[in-house]
């Protein structure tokens, strides 16, 4: 039988996610279909800045920062347990840098308008010294520091799907799009392949919503292979990961200026360092983009022009690179100056594409793709409550890391490791309980162990040679729930051996 609902939306990332949210909480019957798990894409290698883009100044681009720095207060408002106000450190090494950059951190504080978070305030070079001891000290003359936000994108993203499915939503991890189903030219439905199950079945929707990312034009070509669609630029942005001893700092450190034109961020982030990002453009986007040496060295070489102590490649605990889907413009020459702004396209079958934008606009990317579909007479009219709608594990009480995460649902880890009796880590260099593999295949729809590793925990991401030495573990611990044999946990540990990979300098390519 054909399933039908209101809104079908295809992809699960932050697109999509908050696409979702919003229109469960406008009462429409909505489902969701991501290929891989949630997260899989884009959404889970952000820089976790939640902020309205202190570089976009160079580009003139007020309104997207104003936008964002917007967004930045319902996001961190919804989601205190995910997001927060972070500091972040400009060093100032000339008096023209310095007048530079007060103007610069002046004037974003100024587009935040009521919405500011923080006080800008001066730091004299010794007091920068003394809270950042590892900063290059010759010819500093001092610093300034703002506030911006911080986040973690892969706990972010779970806690919306489970909002979305406990205010009614249906959202399935591993279901791939692969047909578009057209009555009279009218796209009225899509074709699901089920990945576990290897079962297709359609569903029908009065509205499809593409927010495939980096891949909207592949759903485009299904929905009309005649037509050569050509909407993204995708660059890819690659970010480095050391232990916060390194770099010790509870501000995150601006470095405001690379040779390409862009900001590097030192970030202090669930206890180790991260440092990024490069732009680098790509003739296709892939689902997991691999380093490249160049960009490697350009971190660190950019990175230690900043440092008393050298860091080296074999400081490395990670490397994580991420595709920016950006709208294409006519004349997009410089990748750091191609507009993060959002798009909505609609085809001439109906299906809404939205496109570009941020992880912090999520809210507004989902709000603005259920408007359009209203002022198209898709959807019956609704007012959006999503500015005021608490993520359903949210809360302000102040937890240790990891538990922290998980909110108002950190009980149930507790309770599960009182039942099971055992309060041990996955691995002495990881912060994360075996009881969290438990709760992650029970609650939040973890099916493979690169689900728990990389995404439900950040394991891969915080030190990628102990993730890989915690697999073996993690996979028996979700055998044991999943009721899966050996020969499963075999496999599993050998696929994310491969995909693990990527996480390491073995990946580098030329
Ligand atoms: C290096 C880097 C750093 C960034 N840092 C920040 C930051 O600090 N702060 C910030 O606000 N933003 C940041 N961004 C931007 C932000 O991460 C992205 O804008 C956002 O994650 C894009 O989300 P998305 O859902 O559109 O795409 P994705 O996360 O890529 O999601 C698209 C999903 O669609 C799925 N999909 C594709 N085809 C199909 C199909 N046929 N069927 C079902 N599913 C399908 C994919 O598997 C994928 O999971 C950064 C981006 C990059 C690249």
């Amino acid at each position: 039988m054909i399933k039908k609902y209101d809104v079908i939306i295809i992809g699960g990332g932050a697109t999509g996610a908050g696409v979702a949210v919003e229109s469960i909480t406008r009462k429409y019957k909505t489902i969701l279909f991501e290929e891989y798990d949630f997260g899989s894409g884009t959404s889970s290698k952000s820089t976790k800045l939640v902020h309205g883009g202190l570089r976009y100044l160079a580009n003139l681009d007020f309104h997207l920062i104003y936008e964002g720095l917007t967004e930045r207060h319902y996001f961190i408002k919804n989601a205190p347990h995910l997001a927060h106000e972070q500091s972040y450190l400009v060093p100032f090494y000339t008096w023209r840098e310095k007048l530079a950059y007060l103007i610069a951190i002046n004037s974003y504080q100024f587009l935040s308008g009521c919405k500011k978070i923080g006080k800008i305030r001066l730091l004299s070079k010794q007091e920068i010294i003394n809270q950042v001891p590892n900063i290059k000290q010759k010819n500093l003359i001092g610093g300034a520091i703002y506030y911006d936000g911080q986040f973690d994108d892969t706990r972010m993203l779970i806690s919306l799907i489970k909002t979305f499915e406990q205010k009614g939503g249906h959202a399935y991890n591993y279901h791939k799009v692969v047909d578009i189903i057209k009555d009279n030219n009218r796209a009225i439905g899509v074709k699901v392949f089920n990945k576990l199950t290897n079962q297709e079945q359609i569903y029908h929707a009065k509205v499809i919503i593409n927010a495939t990312g980096a891949f909207s034009d592949a759903i485009l070509n299904l929905d009309n292979p005649q037509i050569k669609h050509n909407n993204i630029i995708a660059t890819q942005g690659t970010h480095l990961v050391f232990e916060h001893q390194l770099f010790p700092s509870q501000h995150a450190v601006v470095i405001p200026k690379t040779p390409d034109g862009r900001i590097i961020f030192i970030l202090p982030w669930q206890g180790v360092s991260l440092v990024g990002t490069t732009d680098i453009k790509l003739d296709k986007p892939v689902i997991e983009p691999t380093a490249t040496n160049d960009e490697v060295n350009f971190i660190l070489e950019t990175l230690n022009q900043y440092t008393n102590k050298i860091i080296t490649h074999k400081d490395i605990k990670s490397i994580f690179t991420g595709i920016r889907p950006l709208v294409k413009t006519a004349n997009a020459k410089n990748n750091a100056k191609i507009s993060r702004k959002h798009k909505i396209l609609y085809s001439d079958s109906g299906i809404i594409t939205i496109l570009g934008g941020k992880w912090t606009i999520y809210r507004k990317m989902g709000e603005d793709a259920i408007n359009f579909a209203i002022k198209h007479n898709l959807l019956l009219p609704s007012r959006s409550v999503t500015k005021n709608t608490m993520l359903v594990d949210a809360t302000h009480d102040k937890l240790d890391y990891p538990l922290s995460v998980y909110g108002t649902e950190s009980i149930k880890i507790i309770t599960i490791q009182t039942e099971i009796n055992n309060f041990d880590l996955i691995h002495p260099a990881l912060p994360y309980y075996i009881a969290e593999v438990i709760y992650q295949v029970r609650y939040e729809k973890a099916i493979t162990i690169e689900d728990v590793l990389a995404r439900r925990t950040r394991a891969l991401y915080l030190n990628a040679q102990a993730a890989i030495e915690s697999s073996r573990l993690v996979a028996e611990i979700m055998a044991k729930e999943l009721k899966m044999n050996q020969q499963w946990i075999d496999n599993q540990v050998n696929s994310f051996y491969q995909y693990a990979k990527h996480y390491t300098l073995c990946s580098l390519s030329q």
